[in-house]
């Protein structure tokens, strides 16, 4: 009996912290942005954070410093897209890494915002990639990827796109494996900074690297990309404070 009432008061603790976690949360209206710290108890970071993302990269503030070069792993491993109503998601099997300061960090997983979050001198792209890494102690490094338009199709939004499942909270296995680095642009010289998640709980001690070189997709990409979220998924750009953005 005592047993069962232990693991009982930890049910309920755990569905109470589980249902916090998940509060409901969007876009626009009272559950957007402005609202998300007072959402839940964990959302507080979204209001009091000192180090959030996403944020305006503004050319004459950044510093310079001798950024080492990205030491980027991948291999063909997006393996399931994901529509969870908040973004389209593909999940990454195991195996392609991020090196950076020579700590690993595995590729989890890629997803898009539209408009782009973080801006060059107040300029929003149409959109922006995040491939969200993780190293062995859940410590976060975000590589994102500026997409502007232009006449050529993106090589590696056409190996997913025709698959993104057009209704909310739906999975689809992919046919053929995704590359990401087919999204990456040439030039992988990037700006660093510290920042957080751009979604709630709004959690710090992310290391964002936002590589310099957009890359291009066509209007139609970014269309179908926009039309099936319904709204856009950007956060606004939050306060610098006392960060410094390297380049
Ligand atoms: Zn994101």
């Amino acid at each position: 009996m005592k047993q069962w009432l232990i693991t009982g008061a930890l049910l309920l603790s755990s569905a109470v912290a589980n249902a916090e976690q998940a509060a409901h949360w969007t876009y626009e209206g009272a559950e957007g942005p402005e609202h998300w710290g007072e959402l839940a108890d964990a959302y507080k970071e979204c209001a009091i954070g000192k180090n959030q993302s996403p944020v305006n990269l503004d050319s004459k503030a950044e510093v310079e410093a001798e950024l080492s070069p990205l030491t980027l792993a991948y291999q063909a491993g997006g393996n399931e897209v994901l529509n969870n109503g908040h973004t389209i998601q593909v999940k990454y099997e195991p195996g392609s890494t991020l090196t950076l300061d020579g700590h690993d960090y595995e590729l989890k997983q890629f997803h898009f915002h539209s408009p782009s979050e973080n801006q060059f001198d107040g300029k929003n792209y149409p959109m922006e990639a995040h491939l969200v890494h993780a190293d062995k102690d859940g410590n976060l490094a975000v590589v994102a990827v500026m997409f502007e338009e232009g006449a050529e199709a993106n090589a590696g939004l056409k190996q997913f796109w025709p698959q993104m499942p057009k209704e909310a909270d739906n999975t689809v296995a992919l046919t053929d494996k995704v590359d990401v680095s087919a999204l990456l642009p040439a030039d992988h010289d990037y700006y660093r900074f510290n920042g957080s998640l751009t979604t709630p709980p709004c959690t710090e001690g992310v290391t964002w690297l936002v590589m310099k070189q957009p890359v291009v997709a066509t209007a139609d990409q970014v269309k179908i990309f926009a039309d099936i979220m319904g709204h856009p998924n950007n956060r606004p750009v939050q306060p610098l404070d006392a960060r410094v953005v390297m380049k």
